[in-house]
């Protein structure tokens, strides 16, 4: 049987699973015009739905890009940088500038230096292999920072198309629904017919006469800690509120657990405060060091939780990281938060393996 193509996007249909491009219920499949789920909703209720691909169908997607011109937009999730960001892109998408756009910035505290973020952002990027043209920090959600993006994007775009990437959860259908509204105010959103070649089996949005926005599939990124916690320990992880710092006057030999899905340990150094900054409804235990272990092993779950049942079946064992700290530094736990310890003191960072710790500059 000849493959059904979605008449909004290009992609090929299918049935069997909502979550990936291409769904059609089966009842829509023998109409004439056949469009799939995520281009129905786009054409009829202006309204983005983020679907994943696979990290290779994904860079082979992704890859055609090279073969187009156009401004890309990469979103990340500023409280998950390293999770979301894609390291691979620009050797993907050739000669194509790219912007690098950090999403929740509401979840900041207020007093955060948003420009020393940016500066982290970048300089991260480019130690990945990833150079990007310029850094933005932008909340879809609130709509801060979307009307200066959206007239940079006019600039940088210099009359040329957009392409629009990110790993899945950083928030890229939010962004692009306010951007829908914000800028275009089309209601039909979507072209109504598919001209192979042109739309790369990308959502494509008319930006004017010439030019396009596409929307390309969320990659699953698998450095991202959502990707090893149920859904209940996702919502208790994620921040939906500014972030509160909660500060520990610790002394060394003492271990501050996140619920049970990360662990820092002060090994050396003076009493100090350590600023703990994750989602307010994170629980945070402290302990001596000489218990932690036992307390791991006979807590987890209960006193240190999350992990609920589900995530302890997926979650990979902690990873022990140890640091000598000689500036007020940030030790960042990927998707989680980040604690601000002061100079001078030694400490071992525990995260899941394969979501790898980092430290930057303190933000505030
Ligand atoms: P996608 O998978 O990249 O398309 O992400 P979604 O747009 O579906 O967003 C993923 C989650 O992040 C949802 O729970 C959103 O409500 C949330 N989100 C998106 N943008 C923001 C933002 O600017 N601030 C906050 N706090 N949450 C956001």
């Amino acid at each position: 049987m000849e493959p059904i193509i979605c008449q909004g996007c290009g992609v090929e249909v299918q049935s069997e699973d909502e979550t990936v491009p291409g769904y059609v219920p089966a009842s829509a499949l023998n109409k004439e015009v056949v469009i799939c789920k995520r281009c129905f909703r786009l054409k009829h209720y202006n309204e983005i739905h983020d679907v994943s691909y696979t990290d290779d169908d994904f860079l082979e997607m992704i890859s055609q890009i090279r073969n187009a011109e156009g401004l890309i937009l990469n979103i990340v999730d500023i409280f998950d940088f390293s999770g979301s960001i894609i390291p691979s892109l620009k050797r993907l998408t050739g000669h194509n500038p790219i912007l690098l756009i950090g999403n929740k910035v509401d979840l900041l505290p207020k007093s955060t230096n948003l420009h020393k973020l940016k500066m982290w952002m970048k300089r991260s990027a480019n130690e990945l292999g990833l150079e990007v043209e310029n850094v933005f920090l932008i909340s879809s959600i609130k709509g801060s920072g979307m009307d200066r993006l959206i007239s940079e994007v006019e600039t940088y775009r210099n009359g040329k198309d957009v392409y629009v990437v990110g790993s899945t959860n950083v928030g890229k259908s939010t962004f692009i629904n306010r951007l829908i509204n914000q800028t275009t105010r089309v209601k039909d959103a979507i072209t109504t017919s598919y001209f192979p070649g042109t739309t790369l089996g990308f959502i494509d949005i008319p930006l004017d006469e010439q030019t396009s926005l596409y929307d390309t599939p969320g990659v699953i990124n698998r450095a991202q800690i959502s990707h090893y916690v149920s859904e209940a320990d996702l919502k208790v992880i994620t921040p939906t509120k500014e972030v509160k710092p909660r500060v520990y006057q610790l002394n060394d030999k003492q271990t501050l657990y996140f619920g049970g899905l990360a662990r820092i340990d002060f090994e050396k150094g003076d009493r100090c405060s350590f600023i703990c900054y994750f989602s307010n409804g994170l629980p945070i235990h402290r302990t001596k060091l000489e218990n932690a272990d036992a307390l791991y092993e006979r807590q987890l779950g209960e006193v240190l939780h999350p992990p609920d049942e589900t995530t302890k079946s997926m979650l990979p064992p902690l990873q022990a990281q140890s640091f000598k700290i000689k500036e007020k530094t940030d030790i960042v736990f990927p998707g989680l938060g980040w604690v601000t310890v002061p100079p001078g003191v030694t400490i071992t960072a525990h995260s899941p393996k394969g979501v790898t710790v980092s430290i930057r500059e303190a933000l505030i």
